[in-house]
């Protein structure tokens, strides 16, 4: 793919609302960089609470005139596949798009951005005319049915770290359950959300059931506090999670689902093939440069074969190659920004304090063109006990904290001992006690002998301040629909 190409094509952004590019009625918008060179891509519109409000009457009206959830569900059905296809056609043009806009590697992003983005659309196609009520043998003279209905008007609020994709889980179950929606996607790497909700309307979706808002904060916020909104879908920070639960409870009681951080713990034990973990753990926290909610960020290896597999995770970490994004060699990127480079710069010494041992990383990367970026060596520390900081807050960054344990119950007190429980994984060939632990881990899936499975089929989310509700999977459907209980008198 000809990056310079891609660049020159990329135009100012506009918001998307009823189908039409349109700019923000106070003509303000915000620059979008990329973070690797410094450089400013292009820039999108700030939405004030007007431009909100026109984008959720644009939904509010396709969904009660049912355009779209009236629409024959095996036309919807192809039209939801079609997005797909869009998706595929020009998953190098988004990739790039992905790379320019959030410094991640163009070769990550062409694997692990956009193909399951094309998929998530292939699979809830198929969900369209297979999402259907029960009759219930209740007492008395009655036929008694429920109806699964399309929640309504969804707001979506998007991160960063997958912006593409992010959006594509909400997108797809909200199209396959007949829901009208207004996406804000983070005012970072606003590029592909644009595109997707373009390719919605390209495909059949009636114009005004997908609408795009960009901006800040505040644009997120006056769609939160939107009383024609009836639920928001939210990926990001336990902080904005908060705001969120704040702006339903004081509007109209909004549903939510909340797919929130991690600090994940990666288990190891030394019964395990032990080469295959270290690639794992490897990429487990540097893929993405660490910026991912399932990163395993917390290493724990049993006390046998600690120094031996700390020493090998960071003598690879050292020869780890960082650079430009979409040099196919560069196996690391830059992280979003100089406030993210800043948080993880002040975790490294703040685990440098604690007393944590550096034993790969631990500082910038401002080798050459790097300097223009936001890069950091791929820092392993080890000697991290569970309660410093490093072991307890996320740090979305290519930080790991490597914790030595004696047994699995320690491993498994070791492993619930955040406010977090997103993801998890065990290392071991002893089946039955990786299920045993399995069963322990209070986290939202558990991957034995792997890393960072995924499948639009299989659910996704998080349990204790990780969020709550299920992306992926015929579990997302629960949340973009409600259920009516009818009742018939057969008297
Ligand atoms: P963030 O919470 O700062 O921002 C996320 C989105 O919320 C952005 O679009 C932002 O503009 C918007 N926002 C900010 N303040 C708001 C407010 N008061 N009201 C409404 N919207 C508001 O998070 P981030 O820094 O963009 O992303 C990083 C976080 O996302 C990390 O904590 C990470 O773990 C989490 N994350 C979770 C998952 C998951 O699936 N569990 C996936 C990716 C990222």
């Amino acid at each position: 793919m000809d990056a310079a190409a891609v660049k020159q094509g990329i135009r100012p952004g506009k918001l998307f609302i009823d189908g039409k590019a349109e700019d923000a009625t106070s003509g303000k918008t915000i620059p979008v960089m990329n973070p690797a060179t410094g450089e400013q891509v292009t820039t999108v519109p700030e939405a004030g609470s007007e431009d909100v409000d026109r984008a959720v009457k644009a939904a509010r009206r396709t969904f009660e005139n049912g355009i779209w959830r009236k629409m024959n569900a095996s036309q919807r059905e192809r039209i939801i596949w079609r997005i797909g296809d869009l998706i595929d056609k020009n998953k190098e043009e988004l990739g790039m798009l992905e790379s320019l806009n959030n410094g991640k590697t163009y070769r990550e992003a062409l694997r692990g951005d956009i193909p399951p983005t094309a998929d998530i659309f292939y699979y809830y196609a198929g969900w369209t005319r297979k999402i259907y009520g029960e009759t219930i043998p209740v007492d008395g003279n009655y036929l008694n049915y429920t109806l699964r209905e399309p929640m309504g008007v969804v707001g979506m609020i998007t991160p960063w770290n997958y912006p593409m994709l992010l959006a594509g889980w909400k997108v797809a179950p909200a199209l396959a359950t007949g829901c009208s929606m207004v996406l804000k996607p983070s005012e970072m790497t606003p590029l592909t959300t644009l595109k997707l909700a373009e390719y919605c309307v390209e495909a059949g979706v009636p114009e005004g059931v997908v609408n795009v808002v960009t901006g800040c904060g505040a644009t997120g916020e006056a769609l939160a506090r939107h009383m024609d909104v009836d639920k928001i879908a939210f990926t990001g920070s336990v902080r904005t999670a908060r705001a969120l639960l704040t702006a339903s409870g004081e509007s109209n009681l909004k549903r939510l689902s909340l797919e929130l951080g991690g600090k994940s713990p990666n288990i190891i034990f030394p019964d395990a093939d032990l080469d295959r973990a270290l690639k794992a753990a490897f990429w487990g926290i540097y893929a993405n440069k660490g910026e991912v909610c399932s990163a395993g960020s917390r290493l724990l290896v049993h006390e046998n074969v600690y120094d031996e597999f700390v020493g090998k995770l960071a003598a690879r970490a050292g020869k780890m190659k960082l650079g430009d994004p979409l040099d196919p060699g560069t196996e690391m990127g830059s992280q979003i920004s100089q406030l993210q480079l800043e948080k993880i710069l002040g975790y490294i010494e703040s685990g440098k304090q604690e007393g944590a041992q550096v034993m790969a990383g631990g500082e910038r990367d401002t080798e050459g063109a790097k300097a223009k970026g936001f890069f950091v060596k791929p820092t392993v520390f080890a000697a991290v006990k569970p309660g410093m900081k490093i072991a307890q807050e996320e740090i979305f960054g290519p930080v790991l904290s490597a914790i030595k344990f004696k047994d699995a119950d320690e491993a498994a007190e070791i492993a619930n001992g955040t406010i977090y429980g997103l993801v998890s994984a065990v290392w071991t060939r002893d089946i039955g006690a990786a299920h045993r632990l399995a069963q322990r881990i209070k986290a939202g899936s558990v991957w034995i002998n792997a890393y960072n499975c995924f499948d639009s089929s299989s659910p996704f989310g998080g349990y204790k301040q990780s969020g709550f509700g299920r992306e992926m999977g015929p579990h997302a459907l629960e949340s973009y629909t409600q259920i009516k209980s009818v009742w018939v008198s057969l008297d």
